[in-house]
């Protein structure tokens, strides 16, 4: 369904919004409505994803230890945290942020992409951002193992794999989930 909305592009300040409603049906994860604003004039787009059924505060680990794992489906709501530790990456949720359907594969990609950007704004910073670049693709080979982290306070987000770890987010940890795009510790081990 999609439906021209009387609002100005954030970007480019036309009335050329268009927003689209989408029910999907996700196996093991449920009814979920994904929800897109696009701007017809400058391509500007916003998504999200709304869960239709019960949820909970979720915390979900997965290792990532050959390349089968970067199949396994990743929803990723605007209320999501992503973490990869052993790369020192974290997608917060923030104002700008994109709720997506995608693979660990994916998100991989996404923290390629973020990482060649620093490489241009931080030119000093170009060894320490090689390394991490060379320790992802070290990842997505099979070479070393590292851990997918996806919390959601709210319960709109999910990695569906069969060896992923899930539970309930505790109290004190749903305190420490911090608003901030994304931060990556450069430098770091
Ligand atoms: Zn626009």
């Amino acid at each position: 369904m999609e439906t021209v909305i009387d609002a100005v592009c954030p970007i480019c300040n036309k009335k050329t919004l268009i927003y689209r409603v989408e029910e999907l049906d996700i196996p093991h994860f449920g009814r979920c409505l994904q929800t897109t604003l696009i701007c017809k004039s400058c391509g500007f787009r916003h998504a999200d994803i709304m869960m239709l059924e019960v949820h909970e505060p979720v915390h979900y680990e997965l290792k990532i230890e050959n390349e089968n794992d970067l199949y396994a489906k990743v929803i990723r709501s605007t209320s999501g945290t992503i973490t990869i530790p052993e790369i020192g990456a974290k997608l917060e949720p923030g104002p700008l942020s994109e709720a997506f359907i995608t693979n660990v594969e994916g998100v991989l990609n996404r923290f390629v992409d973020i990482l060649v950007q620093l490489l241009h704004t931080y030119p000093s910073k170009r060894e320490e951002i090689l390394k991490l670049l060379r320790k992802i693709g070290h990842i997505r080979h099979g070479k070393e193992s590292a851990t997918l982290i996806l919390d959601d306070p709210l319960g709109n987000s999910a990695i569906l794999s069969e060896k992923v770890q899930r539970r309930k987010l505790t109290e004190e940890e749903i305190k420490n989930l911090k608003l901030g795009e994304f931060t990556i510790e450069i430098g770091k081990k």
